[in-house]
């Protein structure tokens, strides 16, 4: 091999030759420092804890930088993508990145690729570099999971505080919203091998490794909320819409989904009820998306293999069209906290000034809704419809044939014998945790961007963060601290 030129400079195998001279001179830097700081009678164990990281960051950036080096020296000259020889080889093309430790630089081998007829340089791809940007695979994930949880102005100062590492702001947001379109495209290849039936290897390990032939009962639980967006072409012309008399639209609905196995749902001591392994889905990419990756994600927790399948979910009609559609056969089940709100619309049409008598009247009702006795409530419906006439009786009405075309979904009885949950609280739950950092006041973002930082919290979530991030071990799982 014509390596000569580097191998000069770098040894390839054995010690590392920066390593210590490295730790002699972080040896006195440190103990002159740490003395300074023992002596200063301000000065506490913080003190001590930031002088030592402070002092150390030059010895772990050498350290890398050399490593590194090693490694991308070990890149034959071969084209990483066709596999061909690279011919017109040349040394020492340097390249810099940011890294957990600061900026390194690394010397490449470059060659000319005839069949893919482009530049290649083989270490980039050793070293997990290949694509565009300077950030080092440890800054990529800093930079997706720090803005996935924070307001990207925040999220650039927090950095810098907890790691030392400067990412600006812009540069910041830049790398997020990759590693975003990123994690979009890995879900999607992860969904379409899903849908051509070659997921097995996909299942959610735990619950692969339950005994297979343990009949079980699939949850799947759906809700949607909405998030304000920057509307490109509304952008800035709120004031001069709303002289029009029209509302800027930058509501838009994002459609999430949930699914677990009955067995995975445990009581903490508290009585609290916890699922233990679960996959969530969230999209801003309409019905069409959801439904993609729901049933992708339905499968990877056993659709195939369940003995019965419950979706709990409000009464929206998206929703049923949807199960139609992808869960055909599943059993469904409203959720009984909404059913109640559309009885209360009745209490305050029949009461509408006497709080109290509207509460009296909904006691027997709610009652006779969890003891699954749809029938008589809206048998008691029809009786006021009698003498109800105007306005209130359209209330009655559209709320009674809420009831009507829910029946079959109201049998809370039956849920509470089997031990089911009633209603899809997990999901509005889930929905929640998203909306309190997608609704973070002075949040605006476009529809690509949005989905893209949902995206990288969906993988955080589902305990995948290792998918994306492959020096991440890959039994971290966030759900699990
Ligand atoms: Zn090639």
């Amino acid at each position: 091999m014509s390596m000569n030129c580097c191998a000069t400079s770098v040894p390839h195998h054995g010690s590392f030759k920066a390593l210590p001279q490295a730790v002699a001179a972080w040896q006195q830097r440190l103990q002159a420092g740490l003395s300074r700081s023992i002596q200063a009678s301000d000065q506490t164990m913080g003190h001590l804890e930031e002088e030592i990281l402070h002092q150390t960051r030059d010895l772990e950036r050498r350290v890398l930088e050399e490593a590194a080096q090693k490694k991308a020296e070990q890149a034959p000259p071969v084209c990483p993508v066709c596999g061909h020889k690279l011919s017109r080889v040349t040394q020492g093309h340097e390249r810099s990145y940011q890294t957990r430790f600061g900026v390194i630089t690394i010397r490449r081998l470059r060659g000319w690729c005839r069949r893919c007829k482009c530049w290649r340089f083989p270490a980039d791809y050793q070293l997990g570099l290949a694509e565009a940007g300077s950030n080092s695979p440890g800054v990529q994930e800093m930079a997706a999971l720090v803005a996935s949880k924070l307001p990207v102005a925040e999220a650039s100062a927090v950095i810098e505080r907890l790691t030392g590492v400067k990412l600006p702001r812009a540069t910041l947001d830049r790398e997020a919203r990759r590693q975003g379109r990123r994690a979009e495209g890995q879900r999607q290849q992860m969904d379409e091998q899903m849908s051509q039936g070659a997921g097995a290897e996909q299942q959610v390990p735990e619950l692969r490794l339950a005994r297979p032939r343990e009949p079980f009962l699939l949850v799947i639980e759906l809700d949607a909320w909405d998030i304000r967006e920057r509307n490109e072409e509304q952008w800035g012309r709120a004031e001069e819409l709303r002289q029009k008399g029209q509302e800027p639209d930058w509501w838009h609905w994002v459609y999430g989904g949930t699914c677990f196995r009955l067995s995975q749902r445990v009581k903490t001591a508290g009585g609290r009820s916890l699922i233990l392994s679960r996959g969530t889905v969230m999209t801003r990419g309409g019905i069409d998306a959801l439904k993609q990756q729901l049933w992708a994600e339905a499968m990877r927790h056993g659709l195939g293999q369940a003995q019965e399948v419950l979706v709990i979910a409000d009464g929206a009609v998206w929703i049923w069209n949807l199960v139609a559609d992808r869960f055909a056969g599943a059993r469904q089940r409203l959720d009984p906290w909404h059913a109640l709100e559309h009885l209360w619309a009745v209490a305050h049409a029949l009461y509408p000034e006497d709080e109290a008598a509207a509460k009296a009247w909904i006691k027997p009702l709610e009652e006779k809704l969890l003891k699954s006795q749809a029938v008589e409530i809206i048998t008691e419906l029809d009786g006021l419809l009698k003498r109800l006439r105007g306005p209130r009786r359209e209330v009655v009405e559209a709320q009674r044939n809420y009831l009507e075309n829910n029946r079959d979904r109201l049998d809370y009885r039956g849920a509470k014998a089997r031990g089911e949950p009633l209603g899809s609280g997990a999901m509005e739950s889930t929905c929640r945790q998203y909306q309190v950092r997608f609704h973070r006041s002075g949040q605006f973002w476009t529809k690509q961007g949005d989905e893209a930082l949902m995206c990288l919290e969906t993988f955080w979530r589902n305990g995948r963060w290792s998918l994306l991030f492959p020096h991440v071990p890959p039994d971290f799982d966030p759900s699990k601290n």
